[in-house]
């Protein structure tokens, strides 16, 4: 897939968008979007602040209160959602492009996601218009009683750097469904394409103040909306240290939130398995989007007797992958997306060396690239209390690691705080099954890695998060359950006894 000319001649303009129109920040303030393979500014955005914040909350409640969206049917918003899906679509090469240039990720990546995309617009316009209560067989006769599911109401959602469009989307598609408004934060570092997509979706039919964008340079304007007393629920994506802030700002409100936090996944590899498929998931699973992915597969745990036959054959394939400019068809891995995270992977390949560990290969920046490229790395020779193996590094780096038997590759596998997916490589049916179901993670792939699809939900166990994301689920953490119960006899009861 051949990506349209990358353009950073001018900065191009992205103003907060509030209730269908952009912009700019009440300060006046805007700040600079960097493009982290060039290294050059491309995209100038409105620097909001908390009275921004104020001021998107109020449309998204005016959109929940109003006529064009609060007083519409299911059905109707089913046949909003699909032109959404269709409007995404017809822009997938421009929104592709946006994330390119402020995360330095793969076009052909980006445009993968983004065709993909309407598909979960799809799937929840099918679930739109069946959000049915139930009728309840009375305890009490002189009752009739039934249930409603009901929108939350106003979400605020806060998003991460890598897979802006992807992560709000996992938000957004069932938010809409259950009849929600929405105001987004995007990452400070990624900011460009969530403005977009938003005027995207209003020329698409999504009415005024229903999908509102504020970026922000300073924390605090995610702050501020966790902790919006005008907001009913909260859905954050981005690392655990920040959504046990999200959450304790929600709290205090007592919000409902859902968390999608980080991972230190496991991929377990038995000795039967197939090792040129399994070095392939790894590959997929650590290096691919320059390992700045959630679910990263960034723990190797291999049965000992096929440990060097498998670390030879992933260290052989990371070191023929190919560096470069995020738009080349040809690339395979592009550089890190911004400079403290750049900073973050060096200083977790130090801590490894410093540990004892040693690099199969990679280990440093790409000095021949300089820039922000980081050389997919394997680290070996560590053990499950090393730094490397605990923390999430978020970078092209795979720890690897040995086991003796099935308990052992369990215990290890498990070891962590986290819980948000993990793979298992064996060509035994029995053991595949009894691994994936004593994993403790949200998504396991058995001889796969990496797959997800609107309707399987995604979400972690532990410190990998709260509540499920995607499937049919994902519109319950949307919806309130309400029980009405009506009198039938028109007659009156002892008011002092219950029921
Ligand atoms: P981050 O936690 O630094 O920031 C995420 C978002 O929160 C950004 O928009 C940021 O501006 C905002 N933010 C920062 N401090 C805040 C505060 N106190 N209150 C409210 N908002 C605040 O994460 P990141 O570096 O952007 O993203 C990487 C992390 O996201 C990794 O840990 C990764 O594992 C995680 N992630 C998780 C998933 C998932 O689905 N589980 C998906 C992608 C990324």
């Amino acid at each position: 897939m051949t990506a349209p000319p990358l353009d950073d001649t001018a900065l191009e303009e992205f103003g907060l968008f509030i209730h269908g129109k952009s912009v700019d920040a009440r300060s006046g303030r805007t700040f600079e979007s960097q493009n982290p393979y060039t290294g050059t500014a491309w995209a100038r955005i409105a620097d909001g602040s908390p009275e921004d914040v104020d001021a998107a909350v109020a449309s998204a409640r005016a959109a929940f209160d109003g006529d064009e969206w609060g007083g519409i049917t299911g059905f109707q918003r089913s046949a909003i959602l699909r032109k959404v899906g269709d409007a995404i679509a017809a822009n997938a090469e421009r929104l592709a492009m946006l994330e390119v240039k402020d995360s330095g990720k793969l076009y052909r990546e980006m445009i993968g996601q983004l065709k993909a995309l309407p598909n979960w617009y799809y799937y929840f316009a099918g679930l739109a218009d069946k959000l049915e209560g139930r009728t309840v067989p009375p305890v009490n006769p002189n009752y009739f009683a039934y249930t409603r599911r009901e929108p939350v109401g106003v979400v605020g959602a806060i998003t991460p750097w890598n897979s802006p469009l992807l992560l709000l989307t996992f938000k957004l598609a069932p938010a809409l469904a259950a009849g929600c408004t929405m105001v987004v934060k995007p990452s400070e570092h990624s900011p460009a394409s969530t403005v977009a997509f938003a005027e995207i979706l209003f020329e698409a039919g999504l009415p005024a103040g229903v999908l509102n964008v504020v970026t922000g340079w300073d924390r605090s304007t995610g702050e501020s909306l966790a902790g919006h007393r005008g907001v009913d629920k909260v859905a954050f994506t981005g690392s655990s240290a920040t959504g046990v802030k999200v959450a304790q700002a929600a709290g205090a409100n007592l919000n409902r939130v859902t968390l999608e936090l980080g991972g230190k996944s496991p991929q377990i590899v038995f000795a039967d398995a197939d090792l040129d498929a399994a070095a392939n998931g790894l590959i997929a699973g650590v290096f691919a989007a320059t390992g700045q992915t959630c679910m990263a597969g960034s723990r190797l745990i291999v049965h000992a007797d096929v440990h060097d036959a498998l670390v030879a054959k992933v260290v052989e394939r990371a070191n023929s992958i190919v560096l470069g400019d995020p738009t080349a068809p040809e690339t395979e891995m592009g550089p890190v997306a911004n400079a403290p995270q750049y900073e973050k992977v060096l200083g977790y390949l130090e801590g490894a060396a410093a540990e004892g560990a040693t690099f199969a290969c990679g280990g440093e920046p790409d000095a021949e690239r300089g820039g922000l490229f980081v050389k997919p790395t394997v680290v070996t020779n560590v053990t499950p209390e090393n730094t490397i193996v605990r923390e999430e590094v978020f970078g092209p780096v795979l720890a690897a690691y040995t086991f003796r038997d099935e308990d052992e590759a369990l215990k290890l596998a498990n070891d962590t705080p986290y819980g948000l997916a993990g793979s298992v490589w064996t060509k035994d049916v029995h053991r595949a099954h009894r691994v994936a179901a004593k994993l403790r993670a949200g998504t396991v792939w058995v001889n796969a890695y990496r797959v997800i699809a609107p309707n399987m939900p995604f979400g972690g166990f532990g410190a990998s998060g709260i509540g499920r994301e995607n499937g049919i689920e994902a519109v319950n953490e949307y919806t309130e359950n309400k029980s009405v119960f009506v009198e039938l006899t028109g007659g009156t009861r002892d008011p002092f006894q219950l029921g």
